[in-house]
């Protein structure tokens, strides 16, 4: 077994705190990467918190993952020791279900393995994730990194990136449309880089005022805040498409008074309760409310050499591992500018 060092959550409870652990030693389909930087996702709060489901505790959280290599497996093909490496949510899936097939990993019929708060494929031991200074991944879902982009603005791309890529990829979003983010967060941020790059009109919605000078400098072109009634007024009926990235309970009603017929709301954020949605809110319109998972293996890399051609990266607050609480809380705030990543030196 590999010793490895993390900071986990003991119980729902309790506060991160360090702790060590074994992962499993570097099978032949391994790739053993030593862990650069990680980001901190909404995910990781709501998991530690059990706001979704209860989870496997001691709790290594974090999959926005990347670092060096410095150990593959003998049938590794196509990574060496010390090249860059990336993981994302997942470790493992059964490959071989028609969604596995068809490069939809995170769709796995047989559910695919979490890079945390999961268990194993054999079912030999819960996964650790990347608030830790090594990880063991089969090959299949490790990704490469450039050489030539910012690291630690990279790691959030592993999740924040690929979940807001690839449903406006799957929608076709793009020139000629109108896209509203809704939540300016890690996601959100992300969502309007990508929204500016494939030609969308992008309009951030936001219940934070203060955030409209950065969505334009993020590229947005349009700015409402959620609590004024005279802008959301102005903007109902306006949008071809709302990705919604919001972590909370919030008024579905009222966004989807926000799009045009046949309009798409693209949910991605996950509150913990179930979503209310009248029915006139969809039928008047012939409305859509559609939900998206991450990416597959195959998608991700794609983002992310999309990324590295077009200079996109996240925009980030780097933070010290002792400090994780307090980022926890300013994300519950809304406060984050716009991704925490945690310098993994300083475990
Ligand atoms: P985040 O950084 O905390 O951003 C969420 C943003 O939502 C906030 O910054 C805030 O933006 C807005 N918001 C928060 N509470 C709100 C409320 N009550 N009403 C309206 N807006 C509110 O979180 P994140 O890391 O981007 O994650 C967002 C959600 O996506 C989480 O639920 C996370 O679990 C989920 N997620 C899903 C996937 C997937 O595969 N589908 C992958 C990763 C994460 P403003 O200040 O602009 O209002
Ligand atoms: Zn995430």
């Amino acid at each position: 077994m590999i010793s490895a060092k993390s900071y986990a959550a003991q119980t729902p409870e309790t506060d991160l705190a360090p702790w060590d652990f074994e992962r499993r030693e570097v099978g032949p389909h391994d790739i053993q990467f030593d862990i650069l930087y990680c980001g901190v996702c909404h995910s990781d709060l709501h998991q530690i918190k059990n706001d979704w489901f209860p989870g496997i505790f001691p709790m290594v959280p974090g999959h926005e993952i990347v670092g060096r290599v410095v150990k593959v497996g003998d049938h590794v093909k196509n990574f060496k020791v010390g090249d860059l490496a990336g993981t994302g949510c997942m470790v493992d899936s059964c490959q071989v279900c028609e969604n596995c097939k068809q490069d939809l990993e995170q769709y796995c019929l047989e559910g695919n393995t979490q890079t945390y708060n999961s268990m194993e494929r054999d079912g030999s031991r819960p996964t650790y994730g990347g608030y830790s200074n090594t990880i063991v991944v089969r090959e299949e879902f490790v990704l490469h990194i450039s050489e030539d982009v910012d690291l630690a603005a990279t790691a959030p791309l592993l999740c924040a990136g690929i979940t807001t890529y690839s449903p406006l990829r799957h929608w076709g979003v793009g020139k000629g449309h109108k896209l509203a983010v809704l939540g300016l967060g890690g996601l959100g941020h992300m969502g309007v880089k990508f929204g500016v790059a494939f030609g969308a009109e992008v309009t951030v919605l936001s219940t934070s005022a203060n955030k409209e000078e950065d969505a334009k400098k993020l590229g947005a072109h349009h700015f409402v805040i959620t609590k004024d009634a005279e802008q959301m007024k102005a903007a109902a009926g306006t949008f071809d498409f709302i990705l919604d990235t919001v972590s909370a309970e919030h008024d579905m009603d009222a966004y989807l008074k926000l799009l045009r017929t046949n309009g798409v709301m693209m949910c991605v954020g996950v509150p913990s309760k179930p979503y209310s949605i009248q029915p006139f809110s969809l039928l008047g319109g012939r409305k859509s409310v559609a939900g998206s998972g991450i990416g597959g293996i195959k998608e991700t890399q794609e983002m992310l050499d999309f990324c590295a051609a077009n200079n996109i990266v996240s925009d980030i607050e780097m933070i010290d591992i002792k400090d994780i609480t307090a980022a926890y809380e300013r994300m519950v705030k809304g406060d984050v500018r716009y991704r925490f990543v945690i310098d993994m030196a300083t475990l």
